[in-house]
């Protein structure tokens, strides 16, 4: 059969031709440098290459179907916006990537250069008109987390037609969490009054559940991961990970449980993508948004395996589930807001909780040592990485710190600094 020419879509999507095709083709051959060299895969990542290839396309037309059937499409930047909410009014949700380094001269006329470069990414991708899910969307929830973020949203609403702000607390108080309850309750009504749909405890029970069940095999992915060797490697988990944000939530589900089935049987085997005793890394730090794939293909090939994600894209995102007990609408919505609140974003102050995750995660998949990981000019995650860095040295484990951004021009001398890394962590010191 033909490709399928999507051409047509994108063009009624507003977007950039000349400029998509040349992302595409970047994009496509990191892929394939990336991700299909790796030797030793599973035969469920076909599942994920799959959708990779289809991700402006398949995935696309998927959300432009649903919208001519009256269903609504809603974006967003972070683990606060929850998805529950999004599902229960028969919506679908999207993340917004903002992984590459696309269109940052364009960004850099309307935010200051010491802007991080997640944020200049989703300013990049819009001006350029490169991003099919930002057209896509009815609406884009902007949260107010760090400075960077709540800042460029004010300017973002000048560029978008479609933009909500949800406002969210900076403490884990009983006021901090009332202001996270009434944002959601906010959010739910305006999510009812663009869909036309009312909330009910069926639909939003049912949402929870689908939430849950993905989140479930995520953990159960992860899980795997504490085999030595582990079955699959830390790139291939990420990019799992990855797509959790934007896939149809019940097929990635049973993908993501398939895979698992077949780790299962390599775990009993003792197969795995690297070599029994190879160098264990915990990543922690800010989220690796696709993709942002620079920073796994250098540690795994400098000889350690990456064996979990203390991030946003990874266990941050996943580690809790929603209680699903509640036979009315408030008393789900308040399970909701419960699991939300527990997030450990470094936006949070103080944010204690999220030095004891690393500490727990580096003992469950058997780290030998931690790589943290920053965005130039993330200020918090900044903050939090020199005291996290001096409890762990000071209880034996090695940290690693790399502040980096989107660009290729530090790949030699990250390079040079994880290999070093490796060879401390071979050495057991
Ligand atoms: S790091 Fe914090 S602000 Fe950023 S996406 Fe994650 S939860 Fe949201
Ligand atoms: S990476 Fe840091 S600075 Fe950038 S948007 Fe996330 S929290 Fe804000």
């Amino acid at each position: 059969m033909p490709p399928t020419n999507y051409r047509p879509m994108w063009t009624e999507l507003g977007l950039d031709l000349a400029k998509h095709d040349a992302l595409l083709g970047v994009l496509g051959k990191v892929y394939r440098d990336y991700f299909l060299s790796q030797t030793g895969r599973p035969a469920g990542m076909d599942y994920f290459n799959f959708v990779i290839s289809e991700v402006h396309g398949l995935r696309i037309k998927e959300l432009m179907d649903a919208r001519k059937a009256g269903r609504k499409v809603i974006g967003s930047f972070c683990l606060y916006v929850p998805e529950e909410l999004i599902l229960a009014v028969d919506g679908i949700s999207v993340g917004l990537c903002s992984g590459a380094d696309f269109g940052t001269e364009q960004a850099e006329r309307y935010l200051p250069r010491n802007t991080c470069a997640l944020i200049k990414s989703f300013f990049g991708f819009t001006l350029e008109k490169v991003c099919p899910f930002i057209a896509a969307c009815d609406m884009i929830v902007g949260e107010n987390t760090c400075d960077g973020k709540k800042k460029a949203y004010e300017t973002f609403n000048t560029l978008i037609p479609q933009l909500y702000i949800m406002d969210l607390p900076q403490m884990k108080s009983d006021a901090g969490r009332a202001l996270l309850s009434a944002e959601y309750l906010r959010f739910m009504r305006d999510l009812e009054k663009l869909s036309g749909r009312t909330i009910t405890a069926e639909s939003l029970g049912k949402a929870i559940d689908t939430v849950n069940k993905k989140r479930a095999a995520l953990h159960r992915l992860a899980a795997l991961r504490k085999a030595d060797p582990a079955p699959i490697s830390g790139l291939d988990a990420l990019l799992i990970n990855q797509v959790a944000f934007y896939d149809e939530p019940v097929r990635f589900t049973a993908s993501v449980n398939a895979l698992c089935d077949e780790l299962e049987k390599r775990v009993v085997a003792g197969q795995g993508v690297a070599a029994k005793g190879t160098p264990r890394i915990l990543i922690s730090g800010c989220p690796m948004a696709v993709p942002n794939w620079k920073l796994p293909m250098i540690v795994e090939r400098s000889g350690a395996v990456i064996v979990g994600e203390e991030s946003c894209v990874g266990e941050r995102g996943t580690q809790n589930l929603t209680d699903t007990r509640g036979a009315m609408v408030e008393a789900l919505l308040d399970n909701v807001v419960d699991r939300y609140f527990k997030i450990d974003c470094a936006v949070f102050t103080p944010n204690t909780l999220r030095l004891d995750h690393v500490r727990k995660m580096t003992w469950d998949y058997k780290a030998d040592g931690v790589l943290h990981y920053c965005l130039q000019f993330c200020t918090p995650y900044q903050m939090e990485a020199i005291p996290m860095e001096r409890a762990l040295e000071g209880e034996h484990v090695p940290v690693l710190r790399i502040d980096t951004d989107y660009s290729q021009e530090d790949v030699e001398q990250i390079r040079t600094r994880v290999e070093a890394f490796v060879e401390r962590l071979k050495d057991g010191a």
